[in-house]
């Protein structure tokens, strides 16, 4: 299917590794030119240069931490004007409820509340001038069915979904169209560390952790991150125009609901 998006520019956040590289790779398939950022240069290049060459599309990349002021400054200036926002950033750690403070609720807030919304606020009037716009957030699973050892996620990532609840609404007059993309548990280095931490736990291999999660799945297996890409490139296709303020579950069928 041509997703009709050839020559748009996307500017993909965190995206040297795992999801975010996923939907780079899905987008500039499609023909997108990229703008692509996360905290380590040389992993960075090596993803930004593997697209080019498998694409021919041009890749631009910035290094820095998405999650700082200075981070999304630096991003915006070197993306300039942008039709297709990709957000995303490392999960904040799992714990209990007793363990959290002031400064770590701001981290997880910064992290996966307020700089999706920073970059938002900065890049909508750009796509409502033009009168066409993508945005995809990477959020989680859990922000339909809160897993308790990630209280700091839930609160960030639930407080995101409801400004795009209202957000999307208000762009969606214009051409541009907001969704959240919700992974369960995904072939990625968070995965691995997942993984490795509930064997510890467990005192068994990180594979026997592995097996023993597949088979909570009806998928019984992980999502890839193309298969998660390839979602992400859809909801920014010209075919998505009139899905607006979604949050669509990539999980397997993990999370048990009817609605
Ligand atoms: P990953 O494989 O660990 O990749 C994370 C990517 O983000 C890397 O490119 C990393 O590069 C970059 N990054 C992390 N923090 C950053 C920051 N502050 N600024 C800029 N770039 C940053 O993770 P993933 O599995 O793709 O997960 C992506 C998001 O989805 C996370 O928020 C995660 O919590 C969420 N999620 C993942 C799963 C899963 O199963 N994989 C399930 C539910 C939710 P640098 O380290 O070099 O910056």
């Amino acid at each position: 299917m041509d997703l009709g998006i050839k020559g748009k520019r996307a500017l993909v956040c965190a995206s040297s590794k795992g999801l975010g590289l996923g939907c780079a790779q899905a987008l500039a398939e499609a023909g997108c030119d990229l703008v692509m950022n996360a905290r380590g240069a040389e992993a960075l290049e090596q993803s930004a240069e593997a697209i080019r060459k498998a694409y021919g599309v041009s890749v631009e990349t910035v290094a820095c931490d998405i999650t700082t002021t200075e981070g999304q400054a630096a991003v915006l200036e070197a993306a300039g004007h942008v039709d297709i926002l990709v957000t995303n950033a490392g999960g904040p750690p799992p714990g209990m409820w007793s363990d959290w403070d002031r400064d770590d609720f701001i981290k997880a807030l910064d992290a996966n509340m307020l700089a999706p919304i920073a970059l938002m606020k900065a890049l909508l009037p750009g796509m409502i001038d033009r009168g066409w716009g993508r945005v995809v957030n990477i959020t989680s699973q859990s922000v339909r069915a809160p897993i308790a050892v990630l209280g700091l996620s839930n609160a960030a990532r639930t407080g995101l979904t409801g400004y795009v609840a209202g957000t999307a609404r208000q762009v969606a007059q214009h051409g541009v169209c907001i969704n959240n993309l919700l992974p369960g548990i995904h072939d990625t280095d968070r995965a691995i560390a997942l993984d490795t931490g509930a064997g510890k736990a467990q005192d068994i291999t990180r594979d026997e952790a592995r097996t023993r999660r597949e088979a909570t799945i009806p998928a019984r297996r992980y999502g890839t991150a193309s298969e998660f890409g390839a979602a992400c490139a859809f909801l920014c296709s010209q075919h998505a125009g009139f899905i607006v303020g979604q949050n669509l579950l990539l999980d397997g069928g993990a999370t048990n609901l009817t609605v």
